[in-house]
């Protein structure tokens, strides 16, 4: 008679990552794309700094006054009703002289002050007369004088290789006479979304939405992260959970490409395509994460492409980009700042049941400067992150009780 078999022991689940490690492995393989490209300053905001700024001068290149007023020589005010006639103007642009004995300058802000004026008095404090001004108080030495060089020192590195530009830092890269820049090259990202229930909106209006089907939206988000960042993206589209139109579109965009980037389909259900498929053409890391949301992830190689596996959920989608694509992405670009620092603030709410895997909890800063929760954080329910301002950070095993002091991680820091 033939036996019942008994059934197959389950395949041994991969031990989960702790992100720190993941993340680490995953840099290690982001090597700084070359060669740099030479822009417009104008055209550098947002771009990562290819050389260290080296300032050839002096800003401000010399004294010069804050104010409107008058450049006077401190030694000279003898009391309220001394007179002081005014020798010369020097408005913005122009250079004075020397200061004439017992006078003052007209000058005005921006204007270098004239050798042997030691300090400036704003006209608001004078009262002008025939045959000169009066100052009614003693003039401090010093006072509303912008020193040459307080802003940047001759010979000093402005801005660091590895700086990520601002619209701050291009005005500062001008102050120091660079009309360009020498910046990394674009990230070039191929991205698509798999699984057979996505539709694209537009193409189906919602009455008309099959059962089982969804509006693809990892697809929108991605996309506008990915271009936050400054890379060029070319958008495959929706993958159908095949396995060779997997492998189909993951050799295509192997080419031309310095990242592969995809969402869905890296769990381990049968109709996750994405693991055999660059397993077929190249290399694969298959990590499981020990954050949540945002548990599959996947790193490999096919080519000389990067290729990176997210998890379909959205909101796991969203994190694990901001976690790990992110600063995958700024490293392949040499920036010297890659993770966002976390602020200490309070919890207004309760988090009384820990969970092994450390969390990113969408909150929101209200009034009193604490955190809320939001009520539902499914890894599905995408308006946690857009009513969220932010991220706690919460180590595995530990609840929140009311007024704790957490870990937060603000959006406008990830999102930029
Ligand atoms: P998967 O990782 O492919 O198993 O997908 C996990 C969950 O995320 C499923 O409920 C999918 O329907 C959903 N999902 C996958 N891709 C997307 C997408 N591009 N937009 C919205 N939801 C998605
Ligand atoms: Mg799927």
């Amino acid at each position: 008679m033939p036996s019942v078999s008994s059934p197959a022991p389950a395949p041994a689940r991969p031990p989960m990552k702790p992100l720190d490690l993941a993340l680490a492995e995953l840099l290690a393989f982001a090597t700084t794309l070359a060669p740099a490209e030479s822009l417009s300053t104008f055209d550098a905001d947002g771009r990562v700094l290819a050389q260290d700024l080296l300032s050839a001068l002096d800003v401000p290149a010399h004294d010069n006054s804050s104010m409107d007023g008058y450049a006077v020589r401190c030694a000279d005010w003898q009391g309220a009703d001394t007179l002081l006639p005014v020798s010369q103007r020097i408005p913005a642009g122009s250079s004075g002289h020397a200061l004439a004995g017992a006078s003052v300058a007209r000058i005005f802000t921006g204007a270098p002050m004239p050798p042997g004026a030691d300090a400036v008095v704003m006209q608001e404090d004078c009262e002008v007369v025939e045959g000169g001004i009066r100052i009614a108080a003693q003039p401090r030495c010093g006072q509303w004088i912008r020193r040459r060089g307080e802003d940047v020192a001759a010979g000093s590195v402005v801005l660091q290789r590895g700086t990520r530009l601002s619209p701050a830092s291009l005005g500062l890269a001008a102050s120091i006479g660079f009309d360009r820049l020498q910046v990394a090259p674009r990230v070039r990202v191929a991205l698509f979304s798999t699984g057979d229930e996505l539709v694209m909106p537009g193409d189906v209006a919602p009455a008309d939405m099959k059962p089982g089907a969804i509006y693809n939206s990892n697809r929108f988000f991605l996309k506008a992260l990915l271009q936050r960042l400054g890379c060029t993206v070319t958008d495959l589209g929706i993958v159908p959970d095949r396995l060779e139109a997997t492998i189909d579109a993951l050799k295509g965009a192997s080419q031309q490409h310095d990242l592969i980037l995809t969402s869905g389909g890296v769990s381990v259900g049968e109709e996750d395509h994405i693991k055999p498929a660059v397993q077929a053409l190249g290399t694969l890391n298959l990590w499981q994460i020990a954050i949540k949301p945002g548990k599959p992830f996947a790193y490999g190689k096919i080519g000389a492409a990067h290729f990176i596996g997210l998890p379909g959920n959205p909101v796991s989608s969203f994190v694990t980009f901001l976690l790990l694509v992110r600063p995958f992405i700024l490293q392949l670009q040499g920036a010297n700042s890659l993770a966002p620092e976390s602020i200490a603030l309070r919890a207004d709410f309760d988090w009384p049941k820990a969970d092994k895997r450390r969390e990113f909890l969408r909150v929101r800063l209200n009034v009193a400067g604490r955190l809320e929760l939001f009520a539902n954080q499914s890894s599905g329910v995408l308006t946690s992150a857009v009513w969220g301002d932010g991220l706690v950070d919460n180590p595995a095993g530990q609840t929140i009780a009311h007024g704790d002091t957490v870990r937060f991680i603000p959006f406008s820091s990830l999102l930029s």
